[in-house]
This record gives C-alpha cells, structure tokens and sequence, in this order.
C-alpha cells in the first residue's frame, strides 16, 4: 500500500480514538511515524526517501544508529530499548521486504521498545504500526505476518498503487480532516459520538 495511504489511514484512525484534544497533537505525530516505519524494509517507500538522504544509499541505517546511541546516553531510552531498536533497524533494513517489519515479531518488538520508553505513546503507536499490518494484509502481495516462516497472508483485494488504494487514502484523509473539524467546532458526527462511547 502506498505509504500516504498508510498515513491517512493511520492519522483518521487516530484522531477517532483518541478523544482528548491536549494529548492529539501528539498522539498524532506518533502515529503519522508508527504508520510508516514497517516500510523501512522497502528502498522507495515514502519513509525511507526521508531518512536514507541520498537515493539509493542506505544512509538512513548509519544515522538511526547514531540516533539511538545518543537516545540511550541522554536516557531517553533504557539499554534494552536501545538494543532493540538497533536489532529492529537491522533486519529493517536487511530483510525482504514485508518480511521482519511487518510481522508480529516485528510489531511486538517494536511496541516493546514503546513500551520501554514512554508509555504515553503505546496507543498511537499501535494504532499506526497495527493499521499499517491489517492495511497491507488486504493488498494482493500480503505479508509475512509469522516471520521468519515465508508464508505470506493476505486477502487480495486490490495492489499497491491501484486506483482503491488510492481512494483509499483519499477517503481516509477526508475522515481525518472531518474529525479535526469536529475538534476545533464541537460538531458532533454520528460515527464520531459512537466512539465517544
Ligand atoms: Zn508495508
């Protein structure tokens, strides 16, 4: 799926469950990211085009190492967080893509780590890292959902790229700003109360 579906999907999702405009802001920002990272095991995908720097390298591997040696020194993250963020970066970058990454291997360990260092961000972070998996599940390719075993899932709905995948993204993008609206005004929205529940 394309990785600004993924973002839409992952930011209307958000703001529908979060419900409290002070935490939002951020909550948003860390599922904008969650949505993204499981594509880091793919050259082109949206998120590594930011990190890598110069197409083609994998410049983007050196760099969050460093980023997570000096997380660990100004203890923003514990040693085992650190340790795995670095194993999780690895086979990111080193395994087929919609293998590591988008496995629960790979979504356990990457909550771990959340869950390691700020607690506050567990619920987006789910949200955007577990509406990526059950978003790539639906595509033709699937996923390698019980890595290391090759056995890919998937149900085969449409390809990445496809006119549904894009529409997707639009429609979602659209719930999104709807619900934004609705937290700036007050409007309520029937599917919007319902989550209020
Ligand atoms: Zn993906």
């Amino acid at each position: 799926m394309l990785g600004r579906t993924h973002l839409a999907i992952g930011l209307a999702t958000t703001a529908a469950v979060i419900t409290n405009p002070h935490v939002l802001p951020e909550a948003l920002i860390t599922a904008g990211i969650s949505s993204l990272i499981p594509d880091i095991d793919e050259e082109h995908s949206l998120i590594r085009r930011k990190i890598d720097i110069i197409p083609g390298l994998p410049l983007g591997f050196p760099l969050l190492l460093i980023a997570d040696y000096f997380l660990w020194h100004y203890k923003y993250l514990s040693l085992l967080a650190a340790i795995l963020f670095a194993v999780y970066t690895g086979f990111a970058y080193f395994t087929k893509h919609r293998g590591f990454t988008h496995s629960s291997i790979g979504f356990i360990t990457f909550i771990i780590i959340l869950a390691l260092s700020d607690k506050m961000l567990l619920i987006p972070a789910i949200i955007g890292y577990g509406m990526h998996l059950i978003a790539d599940l639906m595509t033709n390719a699937g996923i390698e959902l019980l890595y290391p075993l090759k056995r890919r899932f998937g149900l085969h709905l449409f390809s990445t790229g496809s006119i549904i995948d894009q529409s997707i993204g639009l429609i979602e993008l659209f719930i999104f700003f709807i619900i934004l609206y609705q937290n700036f005004t007050g409007m309520r929205i029937p599917f919007r109360t319902f989550t209020r529940l």
